[in-house]
This record gives structure tokens, C-alpha cells and sequence, in this order.
């Protein structure tokens, strides 16, 4: 590959374009972390931590990975061979199962197409079967970002209040936190899984679980093993201030700057341009003549869009050339469905210009690859964005 200039376009679905505002904010000396002001720094981002998760129980910070936190989630709030419901609803939702089954819960892990969100009537039909109350929680992948689809919360919530069934909900909202509308308190979620790398515009290294007083309360009898997970250890250091072992002190500055960029545009802002960003990004695709691997408008994400390649053509040659005459990277196709499908990534510090450079190189790819399409796709999406209602 020759030298590349000017600005890389990275458009995968997390991590995702750091702001210059947060590099300049995590580029600051490390501070002790027993003194004062790191205290002060850790109740800011906390309280902050809060309103954006719109959860008023606690927020636990790791200095891990996504997969750190949904590991941190099963073992705080479950006891070995506890069966939980689970929905394959593609591969982050697999990877999760994995977890699960490899730590020792008895998982049902109900089989999907990848092309559909958790079916809330499955959830209740699931859950009123089970009599004695065996399931001791459902565990769902909000955005599930291998294939642009999104679960509906509120309805999976509604479904396990019908069954009348006291199970755990647990949500990862991993590539959905602070760019999708989400509200675990009204929706009676009770852990929330998420990650610094994707809505919230930090690199990666920084992972959540929110906790309800219910998951709280479950975790104290709950048997799995842990140390450097336990909630409740992070919970009483977290109250002065502090953390039970050396926290990222420098991802936590870019996290303090996140949290004041996102409340500065405004929370409901950031939902509507991601909202708005989407859906431009999916005219563009229907005009090009090709095809979303979501099925259901209702579910459609606003952060990630899969695109099935026609039949024939790699998606991986695809994202080759873009990568090496445009300079920009692009989601490859996961698990089941590499290689049949590429992912536009479109959250996190993005705007109407960004996608409309995106978009181009994706044009241009079509046709430098040989891709069958039909040319206006890019005038599709420009058209909606200069009409489109600003929040
Ligand atoms: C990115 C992502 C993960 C994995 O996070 P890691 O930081 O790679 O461990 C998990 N779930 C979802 C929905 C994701 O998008």
C-alpha cells in the first residue's frame, strides 16, 4: 500500500473517530491516584456517568474491555449453574452466550436469523413456561452491532412483567450508550453493560456495568467467584473517590471531557443527529439497489448498517480496495455473515459531512471493486440531509 495523506476515515462500528478535544484532554500528567484531586475527578464522572446512563442506582468502571463487563456482569449478579435466556440475535449476542455457558451458567440460548432484534412475545412465552422461576435472568444485546439491528427494551421489559417472572434483565449496550435512546431506570433494567469505544468517542479501555438496587441486592448472595470484579468492593472505594486498584487515570480525563461534550450538544440532540445520520445512510443504500441484513424498519439501528453484498460478491474485497484507494475502514462482515456483509459505522463524533465523505468512498468502492449498483445513492442521502428536521 502507497503513502497515505489527509485524515483516515475510520468507519467501523467502534472504536470510533476520538475527538481532537478528548486526545487533548488525556494528554495531561498522571495525577497520584490517592489524592485529592483524583477524588474530585471520580465524583464528577460518576455524577456524570449517571445522567447519561439515566440511572440512579451505581455506575462501576473497569479498565477492561467490553468483554471484561459483560463477564463483571454475570459473575456479580449470578451463582455457577443459574440458567439464564438468551437470544441469538448475532455475533456480539453469541460472544456474550460464550462467556456465559465458559463461566458455567446453563444458558437458553434461543436461535435467531440475524436479521431480527429479540422477539418480545418469545421472551414472555419463554418465561411463563417456567413455573418455578428457574431463570434467574434475560440477558439481551440492545445494538447488535454485527448486524445493524436493535432490540426493543421496553417491550422485552413489558414481555417479563406479563409472565409475572422476578428474572434479572441484563442489557449490553455497548455500541447503543450515548448514541440510541435508552433508559434503564424506566425500563427496569437492572444491569447495563457498556464500553468507552463506541457512543462515548474514547478509545478503547474503559468498560461499565450500571446496577439497579435490585441487581445490587442479588449480587450479595450470588456465588460465582470474583475479586477484581466485585461491585460492591468498587462501589465503597467509588464513594470517597477512589478505586480499589490503579483506575486508567488518563482515559478517565478523556471520559470527563465525553461526558461534558455530550451535555453540552444534549443528550436528546445526540440521540436525533445519530437518528438522522442513519437514516441518510440508509437511503443512500436502497438507491445503490442493495440490501440491509436488518428486515425490520422498527428495528433498524441508528449507529451501525449492514449491508448484504449481491450474491457473488465479497464483502472483504470490498473493504480491500476502499481501504487501500480511499483510505478508509469499514466493518467487515462477522461470524455467519463474513464476507457477505460490510457495516457503515456512523456514531460517536460524526456528522452530516463525515457521512457524506463515507458515503462517497463507498460509492467509489462499488465501482472500483466491480459491485453491481445503481448510481444515486450519495444523492439520496444528501437530499434528506439538507431537509432534514434539525432537534
Ligand atoms: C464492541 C461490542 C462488544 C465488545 O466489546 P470489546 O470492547 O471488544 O470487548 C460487545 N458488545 C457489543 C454490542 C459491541 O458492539
Amino acid at each position: 500500500m502507497s503513502a497515505q495523506r489527509g485524515r483516515h476515515f475510520l468507519q467501523i462500528p467502534g472504536p470510533t473517530n476520538v475527538p481532537d478535544r478528548i486526545l487533548r484532554a488525556m494528554d495531561a500528567p498522571v495525577i497520584d491516584h490517592r489524592g485529592p484531586e483524583f477524588a474530585r475527578l471520580t465524583l464528577e464522572i460518576l455524577e456524570g456517568l449517571k445522567r447519561i446512563f439515566k440511572i440512579s442506582g451505581h455506575v462501576v468502571i473497569y479498565p477492561a474491555s467490553g468483554s471484561g463487563a459483560w463477564e463483571a456482569a454475570v459473575v456479580n449478579a449470578l451463582s455457577p449453574g443459574d440458567k439464564v435466556l438468551m437470544f441469538e440475535t448475532g455475533q456480539f449476542a453469541t460472544l456474550w452466550f460464550q462467556i456465559a455457558a465458559q463461566l458455567g451458567l446453563n444458558v437458553d440460548f434461543v436461535p435467531g436469523d440475524w436479521r431480527h432484534g429479540v422477539d418480545p412475545a418469545a421472551v414472555e412465552a419463554r418465561l411463563a413456561e417456567d413455573r418455578k422461576h428457574e431463570i434467574k435472568a434475560v440477558m439481551v444485546v440492545h445494538n447488535e452491532t454485527s448486524t445493524g439491528t436493535v432490540s426493543d427494551i421496553a417491550g422485552v421489559r413489558q414481555a417479563m412483567d406479563r409472565a409475572g417472572h422476578p428474572a434479572l434483565l441484563m442489557v449490553d449496550t455497548i455500541s447503543s450508550l450515548a448514541s440510541m435512546d435508552y433508559r434503564p431506570d424506566e425500563w427496569g433494567v437492572d444491569v447495563t453493560v457498556g464500553g468507552s469505544q463506541k457512543g462515548l468517542m474514547l478509545p478503547p479501555g474503559l468498560s461499565f456495568n450500571a446496577v439497579s438496587d435490585k441487581a445490587l441486592a442479588a449480587s450479595e448472595s450470588a456465588r460465582f467467584p470474583k475479586s477484581y470484579w466485585r461491585w460492591q468492593e468498587m462501589i465503597n472505594a467509588n464513594k470517597s473517590g477512589f478505586f480499589p486498584y490503579t483506575p486508567a487515570t488518563n482515559l478517565l480525563y478523556g471520559l470527563r471531557e465525553a461526558i461534558r461534550m455530550l451535555e453540552e450538544e444534549g443528550l436528546e440532540q445526540v440521540f436525533a443527529r445519530h437518528d438522522r445520520l442513519a437514516e441518510a445512510a440508509r437511503r443512500a443504500v436502497r438507491a445503490w439497489g442493495l440490501e440491509l441484513l436488518c428486515l425490520n424498519p422498527d428495528e433498524y439501528s441508528s449507529t451501525v448498517t449492514a449491508i448484504l453484498m449481491p450474491e457473488g460478491h465479497s464483502a472483504d474485497k470490498l473493504r480491500k480496495v476502499i481501504l487501500e484507494r480511499f483510505n478508509m475502514s469499514l466493518g467487515t462482515g462477522l461470524g455467519r455473515v463474513k464476507d457477505r456483509v460490510f457495516r457503515i459505522g456512523h456514531l460517536g463524533d460524526f456528522n452530516e459531512l463525515m457521512l457524506a465523505g463515507t458515503l462517497c468512498g463507498v460509492e467509489m468502492g462499488l465501482a472500483a471493486a466491480g459491485v453491481p449498483y445503481v448510481k444515486g445513492g450519495i444523492s439520496a442521502a444528501l437530499d434528506y440531509l439538507a431537509t432534514a428536521a434539525i432537534a
